[in-house]
């Protein structure tokens, strides 16, 4: 088993399976996430951290636990500072992974799949299918992974980025996976995020969120689009069995913590789903929830048939929905010209060829 994918009570667990204290779960999280000690390396060289740590249990870890973490194949860094990775799994499956500069704090944008299920009209990743679901160690490694890469590149320590779960894939048809993966990143002694440092973002799989009570209270996006269902099948498939309004019924019955809002991306594509019409239908739709809403416009990539609006359309746009006192903004879009922007990320060539699992959603 690999250690990150290890909830600190299934540590606790093993401890007690093997007549080692409890308490060293405790520990064990802090060196391996605050300390980020290589227990593996420990073993053969002496460790200042280390010095009072039980050399059996540390024998025994090595052992039952494998250490690995994925590895970064190729980085990009764009002019705006985005930095894409593409990142690799055992298996040599490789999903890409965004860091984000936002002010004083960055954003990992994180896969949970590799390729995705949805197949929506308007993304890249979407085009190329599902391969295969991300194991929480795996979710868990491509954030370890890039925090250290961005420290290296930069040269100091930094504060650990926030994740939003908006690559690859579509979080709610992979639950479990993405649900532990969450749990973990949340742990007291390990990485230690908030529930308001993360967000998932849900074409609007029901499933998933008929029983997203059980995740932690992160933060939810939606990825909207279009108020109208028609257009909505014709970009995201999944509507045609899931419409939005049982969607949005479904996402107003979860609990949220104070000021926690319901995010809904809306692509914003010329001459579809732009017009004052199409903000009408949406202000409609959405004006007794309280949601934000996030405008992108499209971001086009090779073979796309659809284009992005003038920036006085989008600008427009947002005010419509501003008149109406419907929160909105825009999102710039960061990392366009190395793909690494909404709707870009690319499964590369290896992954391609690879043998895709029959798609069920
Ligand atoms: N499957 C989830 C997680 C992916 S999030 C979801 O759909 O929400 C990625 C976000 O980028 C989504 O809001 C998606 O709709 C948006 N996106 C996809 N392709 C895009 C493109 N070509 N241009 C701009 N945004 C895009």
């Amino acid at each position: 088993m690999n250690f990150y994918g290890l909830k600190q009570n299934e540590l606790e667990e093993w401890l007690k399976n093997h007549n080692f204290p409890l308490a060293h779960a405790r520990t064990i999280f802090q060196l391996v996430y605050k300390e980020k000690i290589n227990f593996i390396h420990s073993l053969n060289h002496s460790d200042a951290l280390l010095t009072n740590f039980p050399t059996q249990l540390l024998k025994k870890l090595a052992v039952d636990f494998d250490f690995t973490l994925p590895k970064i194949k190729t980085a990009h860094q764009s002019q705006d500072q985005t930095i894409k990775l593409l990142i690799e799994f055992s298996d040599g499956k490789s999903v890409e992974t965004v860091l984000i500069p936002f002010h004083h704090k960055h954003t990992i944008c994180l896969s949970t799949q590799v390729g995705c299920a949805m197949n929506c009209s308007f993304c890249y990743t979407g085009t190329q299918g599902l391969t295969r679901n991300l194991a929480p160690h795996e979710i868990i490694g491509l954030y370890l992974v890039t925090y250290k890469y961005f420290e290296e590149v930069t040269g100091k320590k930094q504060v650990k980025p926030n994740i939003v779960y908006m690559g690859q894939g579509e979080p709610l048809h992979n639950f479990d996976n993405v649900k532990k993966a969450t749990e973990i990143f949340l742990e007291t002694y390990g990485i230690e995020l908030g529930p308001r440092n993360i967000t998932l973002s849900t074409a609007g799989y029901l499933p998933g969120l008929e029983k997203f009570t059980e995740f932690p209270r992160i933060n939810i996006a939606l990825s909207l689009h279009s108020a109208i269902d028609e257009k909505r099948n014709a970009l995201i498939p999944l509507n045609q069995k899931y419409p939005l309004t049982t969607i949005l019924t479904a996402l107003s019955k979860l609990p949220r913590l104070k000021r926690q809002y319901i995010m809904c991306e809306y692509l914003l594509i010329k001459d579809f789903n732009d017009s004052f019409a199409d903000a009408e239908v949406l202000i409609e739709t959405i004006k007794d929830l309280p949601v934000i809403i996030n405008l992108i416009p499209f971001n086009p990539f090779p073979g796309s048939v659809y284009q992005r609006p003038e920036k006085s359309r989008v600008d427009e746009f947002k005010s419509w929905l501003e008149v109406k006192k419907i929160p909105a903004m825009i999102r710039t879009t960061k990392g366009d010209e190395i793909l690494a922007a909404c709707g870009q990320l690319y499964v590369d060539e290896l992954n391609k060829k690879a043998k895709k699992v029959p798609t069920q959603i």
